[in-house]
């Protein structure tokens, strides 16, 4: 059925299942793509975000050329980070970013370290520290990797990531070996 379009010509956008948050909560979204032309999927991958349900982009870094890390040969990556506000849970939120990934033409099955069309972490999310299965916060990769700590010290310096310190901190023990702004 085609939804219903609002009084102000709106379409209003599809919810996801779960419940809403009634506060927004801060979240930081690290992008990462080393195929089909990553710099326009990195690109891209912002005005997808832009389009989950009950979130707002608010801020995205600079893009930045890093070299892979990992067993696998493999073509360069583009990085960036988003800063998300968002009245999803990190549950839900991790549902949209799969569900973008699949759009783009990742498959659900893929090697650990391998190239990836797109690939969509919830580095920070809030104040929430958990480990899990499905879902580990702040994002293990957050304190050792300069493609997400030098992105995220773009927009978010101040940050205090959970039980970690300050991005600025965590970032100036990390070098930029391999790391390039472009
Ligand atoms: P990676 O990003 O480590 O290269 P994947 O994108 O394939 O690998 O993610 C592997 C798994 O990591 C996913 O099944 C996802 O459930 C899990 N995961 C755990 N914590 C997070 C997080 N904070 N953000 C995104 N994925 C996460
Ligand atoms: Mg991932």
């Amino acid at each position: 059925m085609a939804d219903a379009v609002g009084a102000d010509g709106v379409v209003p956008r599809a919810r996801p299942d779960g419940p809403l948050m009634d506060f927004w909560q801060p979240a930081y979204i690290g992008v990462g793509s080393n195929l089909n032309d990553p710099r326009s999927q990195v690109l891209r991958a912002f005005g997808s975000l832009a389009e989950i349900s009950d979130t707002r982009v608010v801020l995205v870094s600079r893009l930045y050329s890093s070299q892979p890390a990992g067993p696998v040969a493999q073509p360069d990556f583009v990085n960036a980070v988003a800063g998300v506000i968002t009245r999803l849970s990190a549950e839900a939120l991790l549902v949209q970013l799969r569900a973008i990934e699949s759009a783009f033409g990742r498959p659900d099955r893929h090697e650990k370290w391998g190239p990836r069309v797109i690939d969509l972490d919830i580095l920070v999310f809030g104040r929430e520290r958990r480990t899990g299965p499905d879902l580990t916060l702040p994002h293990p990769g957050v304190v050792e990797r300069n493609f997400v700590l030098y992105p995220l010290a773009d927009i978010a310096p101040d940050l205090e990531v959970p039980g970690l310190g300050r991005v600025a901190g965590l970032k100036g023990r990390i070098a930029s070996t391999g790391l390039r702004a472009l």
